[in-house]
């Protein structure tokens, strides 16, 4: 697709139209790299403004996991050389939530590493929750795994925005990354959190060995549940894994699936998650201005980030606002 089409197409999607499937895979393989990020951005300024959204992460129970995603030091199948994995006191919650609204966060996303909620740690997440709304101020999103209809409510009740829930890969690549869960549950999970009136954030991991129609997949599946966020991390190769040695993306192939994310789903947050400082130039400003309007400052579950104040100055000097 040359760049007159892609133009033709960022005009529809401004204007309040939509990409079909044949449309979001010639965009993905358009001929210029350069030109479909610089349409992507056109739409980010059009719909959402220069504010680039910074949220910070708290793994509140880390390890020890009983699934067996391919990609995660998290899994207790896998020799990663990780030990922790009781959940976090409800006091040292609360203190990150503080921590991430001093250095400028907009959001706080508690992440926990467990297949489901187990019902006494349930309420003590709940208990952590409600205790950042009367002290903090900050929104709170959740990352707890597969929900009753009863815990999403409940979430809901407490104030929680966003629940976040990733799709990882592409259905037709999913039974190569987990075994444990199927790509179905993952689905169902989505529904019960949107049902309960929560906000959805979804997406995944690229360049753990899927081809680009697989990218256009996941794309396409993220894009029918209408998120609020769209979250893609890039694979950091982690020691211990199956994709210990999982080769990087072809150049540009990232900023390839950033622009189509924003084609996609043109009023979504769309998030630069892990990986970015590895795999990206300038650590992520390059899609910032390609499609992509957040990032995660601070660290990641399992590795470790930038400073806030660094990324704060990245996005000042790409001529957007943090
Ligand atoms: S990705 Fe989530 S469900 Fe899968 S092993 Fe890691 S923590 Fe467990």
């Amino acid at each position: 697709m040359g760049g007159t089409q892609v133009h033709a197409l960022a005009e529809r999607v401004v204007g309040g139209g939509s990409v079909d499937e044949a449309e979001a895979r010639l965009l993905i393989g358009a001929d210029d790299v350069g030109e479909l990020m610089r349409e992507a951005d056109w739409i980010t300024r059009e719909l959402l403004g220069p504010r680039v959204d910074v949220e910070e992460l708290a793994n509140i129970k880390k390890n020890a996991c009983s699934e067996d995603c391919t990609f995660c030091a998290q899994s207790a199948l896998y020799d990663t050389g990780v030990g922790e994995h009781a959940l976090a006191p409800t006091s040292e919650i609360v203190e990150r939530a503080r921590r991430a609204r001093e250095d400028g966060a907009s959001s706080y996303c508690l992440v926990a590493a467990w297949r489901e909620p187990p019902p006494r740690d349930f309420e003590r997440v709940c208990e952590a929750i409600a205790e950042i709304g009367r002290t903090v101020g900050i929104d709170v999103d959740c990352s707890l795994g597969f929900l009753t209809r009863a815990q999403a409510r409940r979430l809901k009740a407490l104030g929680v925005i966003k629940y976040n829930h990733n799709l990882e890969t592409a259905r037709s690549k999913f039974p190569e990354i987990c075994t444990t869960h199927t790509y179905d549950d993952r689905m169902a999970t989505l529904r019960t959190a949107r049902e309960a009136g929560l906000g959805i954030c979804t997406g995944g991991i690229i360049g753990m060995g899927e081809t680009r129609e697989q990218r256009l997949e996941m794309a396409l599946d993220v894009a029918s549940v209408a998120p609020e966020e769209v979250t893609i991390n890039m694979l950091v190769p982690m020691r211990g894994t199956p994709l210990a040695l999982q080769a990087p993306l072809p150049d540009g192939e990232a900023e390839r699936t950033f622009a189509l994310y924003r084609f996609l789903c043109p009023r979504a947050t769309v998030r630069v998650s892990g990986g970015r400082e590895r795999s990206l130039r300038g650590a992520g400003a390059s899609v910032l201005r390609g499609g992509a309007n957040a990032i995660i400052t601070s660290g990641y579950l399992t590795s470790p980030g930038r400073r806030a104040a660094e990324d704060a100055e990245m996005v000042r000097r790409i001529g957007l606002e943090a």
